[in-house]
């Protein structure tokens, strides 16, 4: 069991945290935790379990949530999508020419960079919609309640926003773009990762009709 657990220790599904939090709770139940301890041992064992929890799904360097949190809020989200018939709408963006940053200005100002992007991407989109650092320039949102159509107002706004973003390292100023594409679910969709491939090929064309661009699944 210990063995497997390390094997895929950078797998670990929320299932797996859940049942961790159950199995602390059977090991305080059988063990002979004095009963003036056992309100701080569980309490201990419950920050523990929490901390544990929000590190496997937060990306270190931004705060976003990362790509293991991506797949599950994406599961939900795509099921949710295929039985109820809602609006869902994927959105990838990347950062345009990133390496040539890190290659001019180092790679300390990358992650500075990738900080302030994931910063404005948070103040940019709506609460209910939640951006993902799912690679090293690579991002996700969902757009929840979203219409295709509806998507292109914050998705412009964003990539306004990020072409104007006043951006300053070691008193140099730095101009970035992004390239997005998106894509809203439809029933001939079958799959999470046909979704996915769709928002790609959109964000693909995007970087190939020039960069600094927004193109919808349905301009394809
Ligand atoms: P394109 O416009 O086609 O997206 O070009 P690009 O240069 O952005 O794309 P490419 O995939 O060639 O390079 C991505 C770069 O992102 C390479 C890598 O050094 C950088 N990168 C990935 N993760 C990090 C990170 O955590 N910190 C920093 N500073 N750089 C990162
Ligand atoms: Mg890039
Ligand atoms: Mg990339």
């Amino acid at each position: 069991m210990v063995e497997d657990l390390k094997d895929n220790l950078f797998e670990i599904p929320e299932d797996l945290l859940d049942n961790i939090a159950h199995n602390i709770e059977n090991i305080i139940r059988t063990f002979d935790v004095p009963e003036a301890n056992k309100m701080e041992v569980i309490r201990q064992i419950n920050y523990m379990y929490t901390r544990t929890k929000y590190l496997s799904l937060t990306d270190e360097l931004t705060g976003l949530p990362n790509r293991r949190c991506f797949d599950n809020e994406f599961n939900k989200e795509f099921l949710r999508a295929q039985r109820y018939k809602n609006n869902l709408t994927l959105v990838m963006f990347d950062i345009d020419y990133f390496k040539n940053v890190n290659d001019t200005y180092g790679h300390q100002c990358g992650d500075y960079i990738l900080q302030q992007v994931a910063k404005a991407a948070l103040q940019t989109f709506r609460q209910t919609d939640t951006v993902y650092r799912v690679g090293g320039e690579e991002f996700m949102v969902i757009l929840t309640e979203t219409s295709i159509e509806q998507s292109l107002i914050p998705l412009e706004r964003f990539r306004k926003t990020i072409e104007t973003l006043d951006l300053k390292f070691n008193s140099q100023n730095i101009n970035i773009t992004v390239s997005i594409g998106a894509c809203q679910w439809t029933s001939d969709i079958q799959s999470k990762e046909e979704f996915i491939k769709k928002a790609d090929a959109a964000l693909y064309q995007a970087k190939k009709s020039g960069r600094n661009k927004t193109v919808l699944s349905t301009d394809l």
